[in-house]
């Protein structure tokens, strides 16, 4: 079967890959000049299936409105005249219950552990060099009540069977060493040793590379500017996508499916042809500084509470990434949170690195209120969805690759998650119902 891809960002390159192993013929549409040039590019680094709370949760209601309108908060709403984001607001809303919550967790943790899994038979396999660190995701907390309350968070992930033990201050420093100097701070963190971090640019490129050599086709600088569909009812499909390519030409591109991997781009794409998908852009902002004393530098991937911030060691270079800002599809960098986050990372590591010459990067998560992400089917039979990974793409991304080849192929992934397309679960009604996995 032909199969047409379209982005080329973790998502998009790892469901290329597994669709490629999986007989099919697959050609990968982006409108940069390669694989992961927009949100997979500079994140925070994070495989952390143990931190999979959504943004959605009893306690974000009222710390939204104690951050709204401060410039430098983790988490901004700007309110827009736009229906899209008034009626995303409104989910978000609907997903804080303790129950949304912890059914989303659940279903994160799912595919979150599944795809670190995958990544790491991906990594045996294929050999890709990514910086990668095994050393557990450490997250620390500065603010005693925020310890006490995520003894909880930290309860249900072990339920869930992430082994995130909860430790004290001492212990925080002992397996980071480098957070010595704000030891008089710390009220006490949690450590997950089989978390993991890595350079999520250099994996999905060199998985690019690798498809490329197992017969994958790439069309980069090709913007797609509509899906094309006929029919209706059980017999509506995609008939073709339209884009203009590098030469500036109109064409038509047809194949037997598409799986849309556009990340938050892919709303207004698959509104065209009648799918509604809940997604908005969340505006993130990272700082890669080079190290310069590899001993004072954090060597523990790191989660800072107090600021909302994701810290990996990425070889020689530090990588500080997090706040949010709902916002429209802007990418602009903002001084005040660039300098918000450098502030805070030399107040952390004094003199491990050049924080004169950061490199700033912003992105966009694309979000939907639960953060469970969009797999499977719709309601036009060839039109496949792996998008709206959120605040957990890296964590999650090979897994949702792989989930969808299966899914394309007929088959029943490996993993249980409310795929959509499924009985009983979102985006429209269960339209075919896959055969059992042999
Ligand atoms: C600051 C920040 C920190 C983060 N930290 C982490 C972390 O530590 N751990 C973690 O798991 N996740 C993290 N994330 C989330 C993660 O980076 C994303 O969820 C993930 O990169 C999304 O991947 P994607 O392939 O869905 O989207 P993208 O990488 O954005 O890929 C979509 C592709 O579609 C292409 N495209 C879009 N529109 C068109 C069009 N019309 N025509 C052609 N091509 C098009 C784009 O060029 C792009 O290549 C972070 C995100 C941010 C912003």
């Amino acid at each position: 079967m032909k199969v047409i891809v379209l982005g080329a960002g973790i998502v998009g390159t790892a469901s290329a890959w597994f669709l490629q192993k999986a007989g099919h013929e697959v050609i990968v549409i982006d409108r940069q000049p390669g694989a992961a040039q927009e949100t997979s590019f500079a994140n925070g680094g994070q495989i952390s299936v143990s931190h999979a709370e959504p943004w959605a949760n009893p306690s974000a209601p009222l710390k939204l409105l104690k951050w709204l309108g401060r410039e430098d908060a983790p988490l901004l709403f700007r309110l827009r005249p736009e229906w899209l984001q008034w009626r995303w607001g409104m989910a978000f809303l609907r997903e804080c219950t303790p129950a949304r919550t912890a059914h989303n967790i659940r279903q994160i943790v799912a595919i979150a552990e599944y795809s670190r899994l995958t990544l790491q038979a991906l990594r045996a396999e294929t050999g890709i060099a990514y910086d990668c660190a095994t050393r557990g995701i450490l997250h620390f907390y500065t603010d005693e009540a925020e310890f006490r309350q995520s003894l909880a968070a930290a309860r249900l992930m072990r339920e869930l069977g992430c082994p995130r033990e909860t430790i004290s201050a001492e212990e925080v420093v002992r397996i980071e060493p480098a957070l010595a100097a704000i030891r008089h701070k710390i009220a006490g963190g949690d450590f997950t040793a089989t978390d993991e971090s890595g350079d999520i640019y250099k994996f999905t490129t060199g998985l690019a590379d690798k498809c490329v050599q197992a017969g994958v086709q790439f069309r980069f600088n090709t913007t797609i500017t509509r899906l094309l569909s006929e029919g209706s009812g059980a017999a509506a499909r995609v008939t073709g996508i339209e884009v203009i390519d590098e030469q500036g030409r109109h064409q038509r591109l047809q194949a037997d499916s598409y799986v849309l991997a556009l990340g938050s781009f892919s709303q207004p794409l698959a509104k065209g042809v009648g799918v509604d998908l809940l997604l908005y852009p969340g505006k993130g902002y990272s700082a890669t500084y080079q190290v310069t004393r590899p001993d004072l530098a954090p060597q523990v991937s790191l989660t800072d509470d107090g600021y909302k911030l994701v810290i990996s060691r990425l070889g020689d270079r530090l990588r500080v990434a997090g706040t949010a800002e709902l916002n429209g599809y802007t990418r602009e960098l903002n001084p005040v949170r660039c300098e918000a986050i450098t502030r805070r990372t030399r107040e952390l590591f004094p003199n491990a690195c050049d924080y004169d010459d950061p490199q700033y990067w912003t992105g966009l998560r694309p979000l939907t209120p639960s953060n469970v992400p969009y797999i499977g089917r719709t309601r036009l039979a060839n039109l496949f969805l792996n998008t709206g990974h959120g605040t957990l793409g890296w964590t999650m991304g090979c897994g949702s690759g792989k989930a969808i080849a299966d899914i394309v192929s007929g088959r029943r992934p490996d993993v249980d998650f409310a795929f959509t397309g499924m009985p009983g679960t979102r985006e429209g009604q269960p339209l075919v119902s896959l055969p059992a996995k042999s």
